[in-house]
């Protein structure tokens, strides 16, 4: 339901934790130029050979070149350029002689070591050749991929991009954070929270926007943004009472292809989805109930494992857990329950079972405990009590 970008290149930061849409061939060798390893002296080895601790041969020090310098050197016969890592090694010069096997002169310098030839050179290419394919496409872009890139010179790389998700609360009552409230106002917590979970789930939110329960309002929010979102994510209006706004801009119209269903889900139930054809885009909507809790755990049934299905992203479900319950719950016959739970993972060697006890009440207003919980408890449908000791799945949410 929720449909891929096309790929894109976007700047290397942008692509972290994105999936790369076509594999990556290097345009340029790495190292670079052949380059020292060490802070010392470039030599030619044969100019070296008779250098010990107590001989050490003694040469002049031609040029100084420390890392960055551009002009291209070459070394004469019998004498030494003092270099840093990472400068160029001058054309002629064989070996590296550290610093350390030196007495660190400028003008001149005594040599105490032998190097054999090539020592301490690091070679051009000898990291990546040119032309080499270096990354794969349906990688996972990590920090290293990164410095990767950015060593070969790429400002950018093909990836499948982020979803690009709107997310509206509804609902006359909220008033934002930061101010004070009226007698039957709340505070908004719904969109900071929804948008927290779309980005963890690996996608970008393009803005947040509140409506009261008012159709030409959250109308308006829709003409601003909805042209420039992959996916709308609502939260409130859409159950069975009066001033149902999500309801009510998209139900009664009939036309705009929004279904409202009831879910055998607790908590949230009420539920809607559709495609919304604005300004010449069609953009996925998924309609979430308003209670807190309903709203964040429909985003996990419902929306991150379809977003992060649609950027290629790998595990786009919450890894599931076995674990066995140590208290006996009730649950709503012929719904599926997902409780907020405490999970605790088998010591080592306990043979792979960890225990996993509900947190909070079941009903959806209680966010404190969703809060602190680290799983939700997955009770089937079917089942209207399990008894300390059932085992039952739950999902990691950490
Ligand atoms: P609704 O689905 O609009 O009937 O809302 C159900 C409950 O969730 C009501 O108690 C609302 O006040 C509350 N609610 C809805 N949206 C939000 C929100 N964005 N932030 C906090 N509470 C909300
Ligand atoms: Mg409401």
């Amino acid at each position: 339901m929720i449909r891929a970008r096309p790929a894109a290149r976007v700047s290397l930061t942008e692509a972290q934790g994105l999936v790369l849409a076509d594999d990556v061939v290097a345009q340029l060798s790495l190292p670079v130029f052949d380059n020292s390893a060490m802070d010392g002296y470039a030599v030619r080895a044969e100019d070296t050979v008779d250098a010990t601790p107590e001989h050490p041969v003694r040469m002049p020090v031609a040029e100084d070149i420390p890392a960055g310098r551009t002009d291209e050197l070459t070394l004469q016969p019998g004498t030494a350029h003092r270099i840093m890592t990472g400068a160029p090694v001058p054309a002629g010069a064989t070996a590296i002689v550290p610093v350390e096997a030196t007495d660190g002169g400028v003008a001149s310098v005594a040599i105490r070591e032998a190097p054999q030839p090539g020592r301490h050179i690091r070679r051009a290419g000898e990291d990546v050749a040119a032309g080499t394919t270096v990354l794969r496409k349906g990688q996972l872009v990590t920090p290293a991929m990164l410095g990767l890139a950015a060593a070969l010179g790429m400002a950018e790389l093909p990836v499948i991009p982020r979803q690009r998700v709107l997310v509206i609360s509804t609902g006359s009552e909220l008033v934002s954070p930061g101010g004070p409230l009226l007698p039957g106002q709340i505070y908004e917590s719904n969109a900071i929270m929804l948008a927290g979970a779309v980005r963890d789930a690996g996608a970008a939110v393009i803005a947040t926007a509140t409506a009261g329960d008012d159709v030409a309002q959250f109308s308006s929010i829709l003409d601003r943004y909805a042209a420039d979102a992959d996916l709308i994510i609502t939260s409130g209006g859409v159950s069975a009472g009066a001033y149902e706004v999500v309801k009510d801009a998209f139900g009664r119209a009939g036309e705009q292809g929004v279904e409202f269903v009831k879910v055998a889900m607790q908590p949230g139930m009420p539920q809607g989805i559709g495609r919304l054809r604005t300004n010449g885009a069609d953009t996925t909507i998924v309609t979430l109930p308003g209670n807190p809790v309903s709203a964040l755990v429909s985003f996990e049934v419902f929306i991150r494992p379809a977003l992060r299905t649609a950027m290629g992203l790998p595990d786009p479900d919450r890894p599931q857990r076995s674990a066995v319950l140590t208290e006996t719950l009730t649950s709503p016959q012929g719904k599926r329950q997902f409780r907020r739970a405490i999970f605790n993972p088998p010591e080592s060697g306990e043979g792979g079972v960890g225990t996993v006890v509900s947190y909070g009440p079941p009903a959806s207003h209680h966010l404190r405990w969703l809060a602190s919980a680290n799983g939700l408890l997955d009770i089937p449908e079917d089942v209207v009590k399990v008894s300390a000791g059932t085992q039952l799945q739950v999902w990691d949410l950490t």
